[in-house]
């Protein structure tokens, strides 16, 4: 990292913490604006609790390019036929009307880190005392070779919600008889370590009833995956003979697509499929990298109230954020926005400020009614979020236990969409 003015007081800032609230910002210049770009679980949530908490003291923008925003959370069940995409989407109206959150809907295209604005892709720039970036993930740009993003139709990564899960469910349900469905299958780190699994899981259940005789086959470049033991031993159970696995010892690691011939390359060796959902090695999304807060990868942020190293006036939330020891998950995005308003509306107003607590469970559905759960609790130290503790089911649990665990799920898909939308 260069070291400049910026970068020194955000590296001071990473070392006290925010446990007092030291000043008002803006106050020079009437109410301090603050400015969050990205609406989705981190940033929704924390322009919702900035805007409760922080009352008239506070103006706060949200810049969201999406009218509606679909969960990718819950997603893989759309899939799977367990939700409806309706169910999945949701708007910004309460958080404009009854939170009084000037919602603008437009990318930002632009950060001026010294005349602190945001520019948008319609014109125009919108001013900010403190920035919340939440924009989620992009792909790595020749990730997997023969794949970009024009190539995205034929071979979808459905990894953001919405019209790419619904075109991979369109392809899924109408394979040929006996056809292959193929997933390629992201390095670590990634957006809901589980996702990739919990997909397999849900296009398995689809192709148990409408196509038998299909056959799924993920190309890995892990070792191994989150929850392993119980998709494979929930796969065995449900699916037996249906899934494959290529792990790195076996060429998981070295592949290549086809988009046009729809063909995948395996260690040298070609596939036919019929269904190629390529999920591309990620990084944080390209507005932070445009803002200059990432290191190339992801944006590092400290771990009490997520500011970002770089600019002691920017924070970083969800997956966009080098972290720590959270996985990027929603629950942890929604986790982080919380302790990150709360630092916000404690230094722009003086309330007072709360020692950060971080939680995260990660739920899969694996068969109808057989849900697994991984979870941990986490708190901030010196050097990153870190994990103090955690739980994950168990391979011998009876089938109530897993249905319960399923009802878990639901109760929390319902809580966090109103904790983020209102
Ligand atoms: C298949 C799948 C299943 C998942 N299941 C779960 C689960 O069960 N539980 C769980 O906790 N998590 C789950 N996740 C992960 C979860 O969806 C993400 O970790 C979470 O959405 C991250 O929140 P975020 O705020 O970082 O990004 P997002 O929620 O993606 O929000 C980012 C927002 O920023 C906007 N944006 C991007 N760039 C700009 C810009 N330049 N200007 C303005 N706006 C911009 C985007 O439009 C988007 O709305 C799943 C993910 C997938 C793909």
């Amino acid at each position: 990292m260069k070291i400049n003015r910026r970068s020194f007081i955000g590296s001071a800032a990473a070392g006290v913490g925010v446990m007092s609230a030291p000043m008002v910002m803006g106050a020079a210049h009437g109410t301090p604006n603050v400015v969050v770009i990205g609406g989705g679980a981190g940033g929704a949530t924390a322009a919702r609790y900035i805007a409760r908490d922080g009352g008239d003291q506070v103006n706060v923008t949200l810049i969201e390019p999406t009218r509606t925003y679909y969960t990718c959370f819950f997603s893989n069940l759309y899939i799977g036929g367990f939700r409806t995409m309706e169910s999945l989407g949701h708007s910004y109206g309460t958080l404009a009307s009854e939170y009084g959150i000037n919602v603008v809907h437009d990318w930002a295209v632009g950060v001026d880190r010294d005349a602190k604005t945001v520019a948008l892709a319609g014109g125009g720039s919108v001013p900010y005392d403190k920035l919340i970036l939440s924009p989620g993930i992009d792909f790595v740009d020749g990730a997997v070779p023969g794949w970009d993003v024009s190539a995205q139709n034929a071979m979808p990564h459905a990894y953001k919600a919405g019209s790419q899960t619904e075109l991979l469910k369109a392809q899924v349900m109408s394979m040929r008889e006996g056809g292959t469905y193929c997933m390629v299958a992201p390095p670590n780190p990634y957006r809901c370590p589980p996702g990739p699994y919990e997909r397999v899981s849900m296009v398995a259940h689809q192709l148990k009833q409408t196509n038998p005789t299909a056959k799924i086959l993920i190309v890995d470049p892990k070792e191994g995956f989150s929850k392993q033991g119980l998709f494979e031993q929930g796969w065995e159970r449900h699916y037996s003979g249906m899934i494959e696995r290529i792990g790195p010892d076996f060429g998981g690691a070295n592949v290549e697509v086809d988009p046009a011939a729809m063909t995948v390359t395996i260690d040298g060796v070609v596939e036919n499929v019929d269904v190629c959902n390529v999920i591309p090695a990620q990084r944080a999304g390209k507005i932070a990298h445009d803002a200059g807060v990432t290191d190339g990868n992801w944006a590092p942020v400290e771990a009490f109230a997520l500011t970002s190293k770089m600019d002691p006036a920017i924070h970083v939330l969800g997956d966009s954020a080098a972290q720590g020891d959270m996985p990027k998950s929603g629950f942890s995005a929604n986790s982080q926005a919380k302790v990150c308003a709360n630092a916000v509306v404690g230094e722009l107003t003086g309330s007072r400020v709360f020692p950060a607590r971080f939680s995260n469970t990660c739920w899969s559905l694996i068969d109808t009614e057989d849900g697994v759960k991984v979870g941990a609790a986490y708190e901030p130290t010196e050097e990153k979020i870190a994990s103090t503790g955690g739980f994950v089911s168990q391979t011998d649990e009876t089938a109530e236990v897993r249905a319960q665990t399923y009802q878990e799920s639901l109760g929390w898909y319902d809580a966090i969409v109103s904790d983020m939308f209102g």
